[in-house]
């Protein structure tokens, strides 16, 4: 089924407000273009959610929550998996629907923004299933027994960025609404007509009112939502800058957070790596989704004997790269996702180069297509780990190779970042492998590749963030355990 997105009385513009059941009439005129990174086509205006919109909001998601944190596990569980179908028979008209936002290439869109998201529901569907809402244990101080409950901590604020939009929306959503919390989300600007395929896709699984409402609207808005006391946790992805904004006003009413923020991974590539494996494996993780990926292993920490077998294997790859439009059958490599943000990145390559790295891709910017955001994929060699470019998060396609001495040299370098989100060691020795991870400072980390399975926490120490999504970690933060002692004598 096909649901044209609901627009305001203008009907070129759609609204940003959804309070559960409909989409409502925006408040002021506060509007913002969408605009396709391939093309710079216009793909429509949306009227911005304000913060006078907040109770339009919040109220239903608050009112929904006394029935929806009643019902049982079993039955939420039920609408999960509901959801779950829906979306994988509607999955090509979502993947259309971001790649033309985004400008992920439909053949990557598919795969992240259909099947990765669709098992979100399904995935957190059987948890639910199998899940109990309350335990008796026998106390242990004193005579009697402890009833000890899952609670859904209550209205969640869930705020999402643009570049694995579905994906990062519903590893929010799915595991909220199972543990029986109701939901308010906040999407990036730039997906406001996913956004509203979303909401459609709820309304045809018969989700009760309420239970998810949206408002796609910009930082004023968001903060809004996490200053409001109705608000009991905020699940944040997105830069390290508004987590550390979000995380003190939060902090400051007591409220939960789950943060997951940036990164700048560091790949260690030992001298005994596998050179074929590294070869194909390796480059289309640090240049994943053009970089715009919080685990791309966009830091590539290399041994003597490995340096310039990394430097060539990357190289080969970035020529081989097929540049265009996200909804080519064809593009391998996309467009950055607004002009701004390819701005961003070129005045860190600039920068980077002023410094004294060496470019070794083609970096041909002229061999581009004329329209959208595109930018090569660049690799910058003889880098050093202090410098602008290795120690931010860029976000785009750049990545750095870094010489290293020896293992604990490596070692040492990765760890030498004020983020720690994700890393991976590159070596055929199996033992090595495991003794070099345990010792990366990250919270997730891979051997000779980089997979954030469902089934397994996801999420960064230090300035990455606190809180895991995915694996039965990915439930806790939406269920407090709260206890009734009960006296026997
Ligand atoms: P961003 O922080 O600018 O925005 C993220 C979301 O927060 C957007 O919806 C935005 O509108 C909203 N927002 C902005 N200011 C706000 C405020 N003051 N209060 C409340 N909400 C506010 O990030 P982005 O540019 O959309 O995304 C890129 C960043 O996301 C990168 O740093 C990347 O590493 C990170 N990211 C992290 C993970 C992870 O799992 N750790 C995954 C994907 C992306």
């Amino acid at each position: 089924m096909t649901t044209a997105a609901p627009t305001t009385s203008d009907e070129s513009v759609i609204s940003g407000v959804f309070d559960g059941r409909t989409w409502l009439e925006p408040s002021s005129n506060d509007r913002t273009t969408l605009i396709d990174p391939s093309t710079e086509d216009v793909l429509g205006v949306v009227a911005l959610a304000q913060p006078s919109d907040l109770d339009a909001v919040i109220d239903p998601a608050v009112t929904a929550f006394t029935s929806w944190s009643s019902t049982s596990f079993t039955e939420r569980a039920e609408y999960l998996q509901r959801i779950s179908q829906i979306w994988q028979e509607r999955g090509e008209e979502i993947a259309q629907c971001v790649s033309r936002e985004m400008g992920m290439p439909i053949t990557n869109s598919r795969l992240s923004n259909i099947a990765g998201s669709a098992r979100n529901f399904s995935y957190y569907a059987e948890l639910a299933h199998d899940a109990a809402a309350e335990q008796v244990r026998p106390a242990l101080s004193f005579p009697g027994r402890t009833h000890v409950r899952a609670n859904p901590v209550g209205v969640v604020a869930a705020i999402a960025p643009w570049n694995y939009p579905t994906y990062l929306m519903t590893s929010k959503i799915a595991p909220a609404l199972a543990a029986g919390c109701t939901v308010v989300l906040k999407p990036a600007v730039e997906n406001a007509l996913t956004a509203h395929l979303m909401a459609s896709i709820f309304q045809e699984a018969e989700l009760p009112p309420g239970v998810v409402t949206i408002g796609i609207g910009g930082a004023d808005f968001g903060q809004g939502l996490v200053k409001d006391d109705r608000i009991s946790l905020v699940a944040f992805t997105g830069s390290t800058a508004v987590g550390r904004a979000i995380g003190s006003i939060a902090g400051e009413r007591l409220a939960l957070t789950n943060l997951e923020l940036g990164g700048k991974s560091a790949a260690i590539v030992l001298d005994d790596a596998d050179p074929q494996i590294v070869a194909r494996e390796l480059p289309p993780l640090a240049f994943r989704n053009s970089g715009q990926t919080c685990f791309a292993q966009a830091r590539v920490i290399a041994t003597p004997g490995a340096y310039q077998g990394v430097l060539d294997a990357l190289a080969a790859w970035a020529r081989s790269q097929v540049i265009g439009p996200a909804l080519d059958e064809t593009t391998t490599f996309g467009p950055l996702a607004t002009r701004q943000h390819r701005e961003r990145v070129l005045g860190f390559l600039d920068r980077a180069l002023e410094q004294g790295a060496r470019l070794v891709s083609a970096g041909d910017q002229g061999s581009l297509p004329a329209e959208g955001f595109f930018v090569d994929p660049m690799i910058l060699a003889d880098v050093d780990n202090r410098w602008e470019i290795a120690q931010e998060e860029i976000f785009g396609p750049i990545v750095v190779v870094i010489a290293a001495e020896d293992e604990d040299h490596a070692i040492e370098l990765a760890n030498d970042s004020r983020y720690g989100l994700a890393g991976s060691v590159w070596t055929s020795n199996p033992q090595r492998a495991l003794d070099v991870a345990r010792r990366v400072e990250a919270g997730s980390v891979g051997i000779n590749g980089f997979r954030p399975d469902i089934g397994a926490p996801f999420g960064g120490i230090k300035e990455s963030g606190q809180g895991r999504e995915n694996g039965p970690e990915g439930l806790r933060c939406y269920l407090r355990s709260d206890s009734i002692y009960e006296f026997q004598a």
